[in-house]
């Protein structure tokens, strides 16, 4: 009768329960013997338990599903790749856009591959829009006046390790000078759970980075991140940033609620994030593949490397000096990606492989 969804590759996720802990607290509701055979080494481990006791395993994404085969050796683990509801995430410019264009969208996201139906000039006015919603309330909220006409990178989530908020301010001359070639400016947002010591000290340390930055880079830490910040966030900023250190982003789903309203990923090949991405096409990756053998140097090196340099020659002159280009990476981020990585098409795929 189960069917059983695992989220996360990282080790807090697998929680184990002591054997005499188990038996004491279950042993008057299921056999002793029984119990016996589901308790393990290390005790009860929640994650096996639910492996062996479904019909159905499946990730996130293909990356995670290969990750957690790895991790569970001996099952049969599949992919469901994750995905968002596009109403909730489509902000109302856009929304206004797509009933123009598109009618039916909402009920079949994949008519967005007709997005190219829309005018160049509709949509950077949509995105232009929602910029001047996200500028005015990071004027009320923090008292700093963003450029309306400057290029926004946002970065919002839960602030924990694997998720490196602090990667982009690891060389700040370097951003320094990307923002010389093109003004750029950084909207931060992401909360660390309460017991979550390494995340809230990288909320500090983003936090000493912008201050470094003043008078040459525009950057804000949002407080209080929700989904009403994300929507917020994900529709108002030009370029969506997510450097996770691979393989612990199962999936990510933010840079989907970007790519739903033309705002453009640039990220670490993790997660999702592997199967959307086209160079220069649906936007830009950061670091090596996932089959690409390097060290965890090599690695952080090639990732500095594709942050900067990508950020510098690639994404500030698109933006400040190729318009139709830039706005054409927008339309294929909605045609490529948001028309695929819906909750649309991921519950059919559950539907029809896993719960029927
Ligand atoms: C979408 C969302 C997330 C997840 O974003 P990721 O990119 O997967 O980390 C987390 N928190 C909030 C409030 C969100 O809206």
């Amino acid at each position: 009768h189960c069917i059983f969804t695992t989220h996360t590759p990282v080790a807090v996720a697998f929680e184990t329960f002591p054997r005499d802990m188990v038996v004491r607290l279950l042993a008057g509701e299921i056999p002793p013997t029984l119990l016996g055979e589901y308790i393990g080494e290390e005790g009860l481990a929640l994650a096996t338990l639910a492996f062996r006791l479904s019909r159905y395993v499946n990730g996130v994404t293909t990356a995670h599903m290969n990750f957690s085969r790895r991790l569970f050796p001996g099952f049969h683990i599949r992919a469901v790749t994750n995905g968002v509801h596009p109403h909730t995430w489509t902000s109302g410019p856009f929304r206004d856009l797509y009933d123009r264009y598109i009618a039916g969208w909402a009920q079949e996201p994949e008519l967005l591959v007709r997005v190219d139906e829309i005018p160049h000039e509709d949509i950077r006015h949509a995105h232009q829009q929602e910029k001047q919603v996200l500028v005015d309330y990071v004027r009320e909220k923090n008292g700093v006046a963003l450029d309306l006409r400057a290029l926004t990178i946002g970065f919002a989530r839960r602030a924990t390790a694997y998720k490196r908020a602090t990667l982009i301010f690891s060389d700040l001359e370097k951003l320094r000078e990307a923002g010389r070639r093109g003004a750029i400016q950084l909207v931060f947002s992401g909360k660390a759970h309460p017991a979550d010591a390494v995340g809230k000290q990288e909320i500090r340390e983003v936090h000493n980075a912008m201050r470094d930055l003043e008078g040459e880079v525009t950057a804000v830490y949002l407080e209080n991140y929700t989904m009403d910040l994300a929507s917020l966030m994900t529709a108002g900023v030009d370029v969506w940033l997510n450097t996770p250190l691979p393989p612990y982003e199962a999936s990510g789903t933010s840079g989907m609620k970007a790519a739903l309203n033309g705002v453009v990923n640039f990220s670490v090949l993790d997660g999702w994030w592997i199967e959307g991405w086209l160079e220069g096409t649906t936007g830009w990756a950061i670091g090596p593949g996932p089959g690409a053998p390097a060290s965890e140097a090599e690695r952080r090196a090639r990732e500095l490397q594709d942050l900067y340099s990508k950020l510098e020659y690639l994404i500030i002159p698109t933006y400040y000096h190729r318009r139709d280009e830039w706005t054409t990476i927008m339309r294929s981020s909605i045609a490529k990606i948001a028309y695929y990585f819906n909750t649309h098409r991921m519950m059919r795929r559950y539907a029809t492989e896993a719960y029927l």
